[in-house]
């Protein structure tokens, strides 16, 4: 008999995983307390990439990402893409930057990571549009990198769960999880319980929440509390006559397409203002910052308006690791918590699949089972529902 499996969380990391695990034969119930997508997984640079990523173990998870990515839009050439094989372009201005840069290429050189070194008019051929700064003599065009419109791939993700029959439960929140020797069990917000033989947390941000249901204080960086670490700013402009067709990494802005002229900005030193308690303003200081920044780069720009600025709220373990692996003494419920979702989530999906599945240990996630960042949490604080949760049978 198939596998009943209930995934939490329907960002790009859940809906991977559970359509992997739909592929292989598991019997998959999706559960969301909002709707797909809506948390991390909508507010996201979603740069594909394993560039500058160490150590080693992650890099290559990282490198080998790309490839599925590709693999998998590959097999739905027909429909709208969400992966741009766009490659990403980077340069720098002043001297320590491009010591930096040069250091990272030469250490991904020996990682075999594809790249090539431009000089600046191929740099500009490339891109019409720049205003490139007089002391940029050459540029790095890391090719194998793509880009992710995340609703499109998310709209994949749900239209292979809907071909395979996956159950997609929104709105509903997952409030208590229990497990016996050869069951697991959840119950939602509203009193329903499921009963399988295991469960995925694929919650995000919100992870530690449901861990110390567990008994575990799981270690992750606080989105809700101002912090660069935690925190970015993402601006998207108005369409613009800018024929950018890749990403770039600038010092002092990094841009990439939107859809249908429209850019999306990043500008990381300014990220120690991102508070996501406190919207910032298209008009306000970072708005108007973003604006002279691109107008400084690009020519084209003269009628260019900030639309929107966001503030995204990183899932990520406080290391900036992995954490992906079982959490429960019978091995019933499994953890996938990760920054660089968007690189990991097709191959991640898959090998936690294979894993659940087989029982078998991805030599690839060896190194990011949870365990280093869990610690116990006082169990007088663990929430009610949990005392009175039946036991799986
Ligand atoms: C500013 C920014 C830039 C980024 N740039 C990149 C990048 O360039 N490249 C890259 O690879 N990654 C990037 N990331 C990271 C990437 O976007 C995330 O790692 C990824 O989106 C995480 O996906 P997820 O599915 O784990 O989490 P989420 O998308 O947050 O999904 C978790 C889901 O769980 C649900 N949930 C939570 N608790 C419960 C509960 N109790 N019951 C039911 N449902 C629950 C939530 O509603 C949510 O839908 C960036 C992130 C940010 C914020």
């Amino acid at each position: 008999m198939s596998q009943r499996i209930a995934v939490v969380g329907a960002g790009v990391i859940g809906l991977s995983v559970a359509r992997s695990l739909a592929i292989k034969g598991a019997n998959v119930t999706v559960f969301d307390k909002n709707l797909p997508g809506s948390g991390t997984s909508q507010i996201s640079f979603a740069w594909v990439n394993a560039n500058g990523k160490s150590p080693e173990s992650y890099h290559q998870l990282n490198a080998l990402a790309i490839e599925e990515h590709k693999q998998l839009q590959r097999e739905s050439a027909s429909l709208a893409p969400w992966l741009l094989e766009t490659g990403t372009w980077e340069w720098a201005a002043d001297a320590a930057t491009l010591r930096q840069l040069e250091k990272r290429a030469k250490k991904l050189a020996a990682l075999k990571y594809p790249f090539r070194q431009v000089d600046r008019d191929a740099l500009l051929k490339n891109l019409p549009e720049l205003q490139l700064d007089p002391r940029v003599t050459q540029a790095w065009h890391f090719y194998s990198e793509c880009l992710i419109y995340p609703s499109l791939l998310i709209a994949r993700l749900l239209a292979d769960l809907r071909e395979h029959a996956v159950e997609t439960q929104i709105n509903s929140e997952v409030i208590a999880l229990n497990e016996s020797d050869n069951a697991a069990s959840l119950i939602l917000a509203n009193g329903t319980e499921w009963r399988g033989d295991s469960i995925v947390l694929a919650t995000g941000r919100w992870s530690p929440e449901l861990m110390k249901q567990l008994g575990w204080e799981l270690a992750m960086t606080d989105a809700s509390r101002a912090d660069k670490t935690a925190c970015s700013f993402l601006a998207h402009t108005n369409p613009l006559p800018i024929q950018l067709n890749s990403n770039i990494i600038t010092p002092e802005l990094n841009v990439r397409p939107d859809g249908g002229g429209r850019l999306m900005l990043q500008a990381l030193d300014l990220d120690h203002h991102a508070d996501p308690a406190r919207p910032a303003h298209v008009d306000g200081m970072i708005g108007q910052e973003m604006l002279r920044r691109l107008r400084r780069l690009f020519c084209n720009t003269q009628g260019a308006r900030i639309e929107r600025i966001d503030v995204g709220q990183r899932s990520r373990p406080a290391d900036g690791l992995p954490a992906m692996g079982y959490v429960t003494a019978a091995q019933r419920i499994y953890l996938m918590a990760t920054h660089s979702g968007m690189t990991l989530a097709p191959l991640a999906g898959r090998l936690v699949a294979d894993e659940l599945i087989t029982g078998a240990r991805s030599d690839m996630l060896r190194e990011f089972a949870p365990d280093r960042l869990l610690s116990p949490f006082n169990a007088d604080n663990v929430s009610s529902v949990a005392a009175y949760l039946p036991a799986a049978q």
